[in-house]
């Protein structure tokens, strides 16, 4: 069967490897997990000897079909195929019918790991933890902490919804074809950290991405720009104790929701940030 690289298909051959992904998700003992882009089955075997139930969802229909013969003799019925697009895929659904919140693993195709991780977000409330294999410069900026090179909205968007932790790095000949980077493991437990900051989540999702509106301005040209009087910037930024050159990369989530509260409560919010012109 040819491969299709427009759909991300770096099958993995490193068996080891697939193991060490379905152990990092933790005890699957008579849990359902979620895998995206199952592919060739390599990690849903190592779910399926673990997990109570695998839903398995692939888009390709080929794979799909081979992926049903692969697991017609589990007795167990413990591997579910589903024929979709990931970004379609109803995990509110499948968590009321698991009667549980979700675990969800993935070796993801690499084309669209933002609007999958966006997906993953907004569906929080049905997800317990995933473990993700992504390229690995997405991974270093997913887990980045303040201040480092690779910090920016993809981390603050990520971890608002729950820490990241790195797991491990695979070389390209761990898979088939080799893709030409380097892959790596990362675990995301969702807990989402907006009540506990006292913002709204889409608000405040918005104005995290004007902050990081234009990558090479400091935060307070990007709060301008988009309305706020500067007057009302060098204020915010004066009461959080932020330097006025600082650009949003060297901020932590919980200065975000401070700056965020503090223009909220002075009717600030009512300039740009809410109008996602972000
Ligand atoms: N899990 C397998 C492995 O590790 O060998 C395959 C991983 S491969 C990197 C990505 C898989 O995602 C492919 O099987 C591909 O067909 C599938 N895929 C691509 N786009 C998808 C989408 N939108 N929804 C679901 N699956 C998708």
């Amino acid at each position: 069967m040819p491969v299709k690289p427009k759909l991300g298909q770096n099958f993995l051959v490193d068996t080891g490897a697939s193991q060490r992904i379905a152990a990092s998700i933790g005890d699957l003992t008579g849990r359902t997990v979620v895998e995206i882009g199952p592919g060739r089955g390599a990690i849903t075997e190592a779910l399926a000897a673990r997990a109570a139930h695998v839903v398995a969802i692939e888009l390709d229909h080929e794979l799909a079909a081979g992926l049903r013969v692969q697991f017609l003799l589990d007795a167990a019925a413990r591997v579910t195929v589903v024929e979709q697009d990931v970004l379609q895929f109803d995990f509110a659904a499948a968590s009321a019918a698991a009667g549980e919140r979700l675990l969800v693993v993935g070796n993801l195709p690499y084309g669209i790991t933002s609007p999958i991780l966006l997906k993953l977000a907004a569906s929080h409330a049905s997800l317990d933890r995933a473990v993700l294999m992504v390229q690995r410069e997405v991974a270093d900026r997913v887990v980045a902490q303040p201040g480092s090179r690779d910090y920016g909205l993809l981390s603050v968007t990520v971890q608002i919804f729950g820490p990241a932790q790195r797991l491990f790095t695979l070389p390209p000949s761990a898979f088939s074809p080799p893709p030409e980077v380097h892959s790596t493991v990362f675990r995301w437990r969702f807990a989402p950290r907006f009540a506990e900051l006292g913002v709204e989540e889409t608000s405040f999702l918005r104005f995290v991405r004007q902050c990081f509106h234009q990558k090479r301005k400091t935060l307070a040209n990007n709060l301008r720009a988009a309305g706020i009087p500067p007057s009302t910037v060098a204020a915010a930024l004066a009461q959080a104790a932020i330097d006025p050159q600082a650009r949003a990369e060297a901020l932590p989530i919980e200065a975000f929701a401070a700056l965020w509260q503090w223009l909220q409560a002075r009717g600030a919010d009512e300039a740009a940030p809410c109008s996602e012109s972000a």
